[in-house]
């Protein structure tokens, strides 16, 4: 038995098909000829685009539009100036096009690579995926066609990138297994996309031979290469109860979050773009209640610029609402490239996210004005504050917003005048002068992976404290309740946006807190819902209560196992 992260729940059965990837020769000799080696590469890249193309109208009938997309940041980065520019310079000096544009791909892969945030850092994949391509363009190997299979297969891989997944015949493929990758990467997000379960990082994954029997458990993280006849007995019937849970759950797509007795707890969805909102949809979202919109920041080398921004809010307004925007959340895990950060002792407690905006008022200001603009036409859309851990935080931001609509109203620019505001509440000062903060802001969202990391001073990254990280812990239990009595004291709206939400038990508990509504990642919305409908209000209630009168969270967790 393999193992690594699973990444796509689900469980898949099939014969192993590896992707291997041309091993490409990168000649030293020099270009002689400068126009012909221009040539070459200029053509590689003509060449490489038509590919991308082609795949992209292929999956047209498999992918999402915002899947499809992928390829066009794709086509962008091909066509990307300061790579073109840099190559070109390279040959200019007699570098031959092959070692030029590896060089000059490297360093750009390199310096994602080197970033701490893992969904920056998986945009290496991105450029190594490009960088294959036109490589094997230039050195006339060509890529190998995965559109041929003629059996149910589990794609096995170094790492997967988009244009393979794409290029894939998907009726017969039935699982992802890689040696690489994380759970933002392409792989994991198209898996989950399309809906196929995906296991990564599985150590030795390419030493299994093409064609044996294998097991994949998206859910578990495991692989089982040439199954004993009781393993695969096991996994049979396991694969029926599954179709039969997807069976019982599929129906919820299209209910809202309500208990037995009919008491309505909207259920949200979590999403870091556009690109996330198909399952979001398909599972009957009521709304988004966290949009993390550092990951726009973070996918180029440069500040999105006001007109991208509104492009990409509005692309999500368009498609749901309510929608909860949450502001710039950069520092701790997540750098940008472009902006001069000091290195910091302590990332996680330092200038991170709304501390960082009020650095970087430029930055902040030109993301509050495109969201102000995108929301012209959707009076729903909130804007909410990351890392408040103070008032005066509350008052600055807010001080920064007025600021913002008085430029606009000098531009005479449309803009949302009545747009509500919201802070996070995932720092313990914040969470226990819960009571004073409500009286400024219009609805609080309590971000519980912070929330739990400060207040058991429990690194979220660090899986030696990880037996701290604990969702169900009365102590944490008790605060967030706490904090749900201060905000309706002060009829103050309050939801959960943290990845606690989409665990049912947790879901549960926060449901009999009151909560007005609850965030979670998209494929965590149906088992919710199926549960919500098993207990009334007051059993909520009860549950609840008893939960906060207990020392311990597996006291908590024996209460749903009785
Ligand atoms: C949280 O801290 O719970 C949260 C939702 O924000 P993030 O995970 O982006 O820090
Ligand atoms: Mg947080």
């Amino acid at each position: 038995m393999m193992t690594g992260r699973g990444v796509s729940q689900g469980l898949g059965m099939g014969k192993v098909v590896k992707i291997t990837r041309p091993e490409i020769h990168i000649p030293d000799e020099a270009c002689t000829d400068e126009a012909a080696c221009l040539k070459q590469f200029d053509d590689a890249l003509a060449a490489s685009k038509d590919d991308l193309k082609a795949i992209q109208a292929k999956a047209k009938g498999t992918l999402d539009k915002e899947h499809l997309a992928i390829f066009d940041a794709h086509l962008q980065m091909v066509d990307d100036i300061e790579i073109v520019k840099q190559v070109k310079e390279k040959i200019s000096e007699s570098m031959n096009p092959l070692k030029a544009y590896k060089t000059v791909t490297d360093t750009f892969k390199a310096m994602f690579e080197a970033m701490d945030d893992p969904y920056f850092k998986e945009r290496a994949s991105d450029i190594a995926d490009i960088q294959t391509r036109v490589l094997s363009h230039m050195a006339g190997t060509p890529l190998q066609d995965l559109a041929l299979l003629d059996t149910d297969t589990i794609i096995v891989a170094d790492d997967l990138t988009p244009s393979d997944t794409a290029a894939l015949d998907l009726s017969k493929v039935q699982g992802f297994a890689t040696e690489i990758g994380g759970y933002t990467s392409h792989t994991a997000i198209m898996a989950r996309a399309i809906g196929l379960p995906a296991v990564v990082g599985i150590s030795g994954v390419m030493d299994i031979e093409d064609g044996a029997l294998a097991l994949i458990d998206g859910t578990a993280g495991k692989l089982d290469v040439n199954p004993s006849d009781d393993a695969l007995s096991a996994f049979q019937k396991a694969l029926k109860d599954a179709k039969a849970l997807k069976a019982k759950l599929d129906p919820f797509q299209s209910l809202k979050g309500l208990t037995k007795d009919g008491h309505s707890i909207p259920l949200y969805a979590n999403i870091g773009s556009a690109k996330d909102l198909p399952v979001a949809l398909k599972n009957g979202a009521e709304g988004i209640g966290l949009f993390r919109t550092e990951f726009l920041f973070m996918e180029s080398s440069e500040a999105p610029s006001l007109e991208t921004q509104i492009q990409a809010y509005s692309d999500v307004f368009k498609a749901i609402h309510p929608v909860i925007v949450r502001t710039l959340d950069i520092g701790g895990d997540k750098a940008l490239p472009y902006l001069k950060q000091p290195t910091e002792d302590n990332p996680f407690l330092g200038v991170r996210a709304i501390r960082l905006c009020f650095n970087e008022l430029e930055l902040f200001k030109t993301q509050l004005k495109a969201l102000l603009i995108a929301s012209a036409p959707y009076p729903d859309v909130r804007i909410m504050f990351p890392m408040i851990a103070r008032l005066d935080e509350v008052q600055k931001a807010k001080a920064i917003l007025d600021e913002v609509k008085a430029e606009l109203n000098t531009e005479q620019t449309p803009y949302q005048t009545v747009i509500k505001i919201g802070i996070m509440i995932e720092i313990p000062a914040a969470a226990l002068n819960a009571r004073t903060l409500a009286k400024h802001v219009d609805f609080f969202s309590i971000g519980t992976n912070d929330l739990i990391q400060y207040t058991y001073a429990a690194d979220r990254m660090n899986d030696g404290v990880s037996y701290l990280y604990e969702p169900l812990d009365p102590t944490l239990l008790r605060l967030i309740q706490s904090t749900v009595e201060a905000a309706h004291a002060e009829n103050t709206e309050i939801g959960v946006c943290g990845e606690m939400a989409s665990d049912v038990k947790a879901a549960l508990l926060l449901s009999g807190m009151g909560m007005d509504e609850l965030s979670m990642s998209g494929p965590a919305l149906l088992e919710v819902k199926e549960a919500l409908t098993h207990y009334t209000m007051d059993d909520l209630i009860a549950l609840k209560d008893k939960a906060l009168a207990f020392d311990t969270a597996d006291q908590v967790r024996a209460l749903f196992n009785p």
